[in-house]
């Protein structure tokens, strides 16, 4: 039995090596496993599944034929991609899960996040983020034309890159108090999110219970997999 892992690969035309090293793990890795879970940002941005990107085509195409032959392909919404939906989910193959979902690794629950909900610290990103996830926000997106999609999503990655000096908003780390809140949520001692690019295992106790938070690294300059097999859990990194 091996699970794997991945999040924030951030896939854009922009960056080709990290889509190629990506269509490599999903034919060779991913084949040997049992399932893969995409714990968001699997994509720079996502407008909506009307796109026909040819980038992002090649990367649906070659997720279904990893799901066809039999591994279960499983992909959280991050805060670049959270547009992902129905079309997505059939054409990929792929199951789109909720954030937190707790899944169970052999004996082990762990409880998966993308991690931007535990960054409580940024609060007008987590005011923009319930504006954006609303129902009547979507809602009123989805009746968009396309071209005002993308409009409307360029707009908003420039206005965000401005206001952060051009650096990406994944800036500030989770919040120690939101983690421990949402493990004796779920009552587990597990927790395993990316988004912050950070990648590390911490361990630390909450009352008198030992606890761990694994933080999945980006695509940046390798690829970062969490690899959890019988033995437990590996972070391994692909080079490009
Ligand atoms: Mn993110």
């Amino acid at each position: 039995m091996e699970v794997l892992f991945v999040s924030d690969l951030h896939l854009d035309a922009s960056r080709p090596a990290a889509t190629e090293a990506f269509l490599r793990f999903l034919n060779v890795d991913a084949r040997q496993a049992d399932s893969l879970y995409i714990l968001g940002d699997l994509f720079e941005y996502w407008i909506s599944d009307e796109d026909q990107n040819p980038h992002y085509q090649t990367i649906i195409k070659a997720l279904a034929e990893t799901a066809a032959s039999g591994v279960r392909c499983y992909i959280m919404h991050g805060n670049r991609d959270f547009m992902l939906g129905k079309r997505f989910e059939r054409e990929s193959g792929t199951t789109l899960i909720h954030d937190p979902t707790l899944i169970y690794a052999g004996e082990k629950s762990i409880l998966l996040s993308h991690g931007d909900t535990l960054c409580t610290d940024d609060t007008s990103y987590q005011r923009f983020r319930k504006i954006v996830r609303s129902k009547w926000f979507q809602g009123a997106y989805n009746l968009l034309p396309f071209a005002l999609k993308r409009t409307l999503a360029a707009r908003a990655r420039s206005r965000s890159m401005s206001i952060l000096g051009n650096k990406p908003p994944e800036i500030l780390d989770v919040n120690q108090a939101a983690v421990e809140a949402i493990l004796q949520q779920y009552d587990v001692d597990t927790l395993l999110h990316g988004h912050t690019h950070r990648p590390a295992i911490h361990q630390f106790e909450v009352d008198g219970r030992m606890m761990t938070r694994i933080v999945l690294g980006d695509w940046y300059e390798a690829g970062s997999v969490l690899r959890w097999g019988a033995t437990g859990p590996t972070m391994t990194a692909l080079s490009f």
